[in-house]
């Protein structure tokens, strides 16, 4: 009786064990946006930008603070004449270790849920070694690991946040990692308050590489710059 009992015990972990897997799924719990009137205003825009943002409830990120961060960097990129279409937050609910950034379970979670890219990812720390505060997968550093393709992943703490994250975007939006020495450039290799530029080739490689890569999309009317 005993084991009989024990078997059906046993049988019953096992379901509600299988039925927790399938309820662990990744799944959009809130969203919410940049306000409209805290993205920049350009006039002069010839591409839009539409940048998708997401973050795990139980981790140490506020909504408001990602919020806040991202408004402050979005004229960084604006510079370029990139006008910024939206930018929308997504709350995510996942299993505590895809809070962390690292390449197998990061790329784990986006075969399981797909994000809209270019994505800003805010994860609680990572894995990686050396363990960038943050980091950009474009494309062509992707190669070996495609589902991280045009995502950036910001680490909990993160110095400078609103320029780690422009920084990130450009490397993204320009598929490049290169960086620059001029002394107030965005893209010099530590981020810093006065290091806010971004030159005329380094806007017109953003515009020409991101647009080829789907990333951002050129206004109607106008026409394509050399
Ligand atoms: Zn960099």
């Amino acid at each position: 009786m005993i084991a009989v009992a024990m078997r059906r015990l046993a049988y019953w972990l096992l379901l509600a064990s299988t039925v927790a897997a399938g309820a662990d799924a990744v799944r959009v719990i809130e969203s919410r946006s940049v306000p409209a009137e805290q993205l920049p205003a350009i006039n002069s825009a010839s591409h839009d930008l539409k940048l998708s943002l997401y973050a795990f409830t139980g981790t140490r990120w506020l909504p408001a603070d990602i919020i806040t961060a991202v408004a402050e960097a979005l004229p960084l990129i604006a510079q370029c004449d990139v006008a910024i279409a939206s930018a929308e937050l997504r709350i995510l609910e996942a299993q505590r270790r895809f809070h962390f950034f690292s390449t197998p379970v990061s790329r784990e979670l986006m075969r399981e849920f797909t994000v809209q890219k270019p994505a800003l990812i805010f994860v609680d720390d990572t894995y990686s070694d050396p363990a960038y505060d943050a980091e950009a997968i474009g494309l062509s550093n992707a190669k070996e690991r495609p589902e991280l393709s045009n995502t950036i992943w910001l680490a909990y703490g993160a110095r400078d946040l609103p320029l780690a994250i422009a920084h990130e975007l450009v490397h993204v939006l320009s598929d490049n990692g290169e960086h620059s020495d001029a002394p107030d450039n965005l893209m010099r290799p530590g981020t810093a308050p006065s290091q806010t530029r971004l030159t005329g080739a380094q806007c017109n490689r953003l515009r020409v590489v991101a647009e080829a890569n789907g990333l951002i999309t050129r206004r109607a009317g106008v026409a394509g710059r050399k």
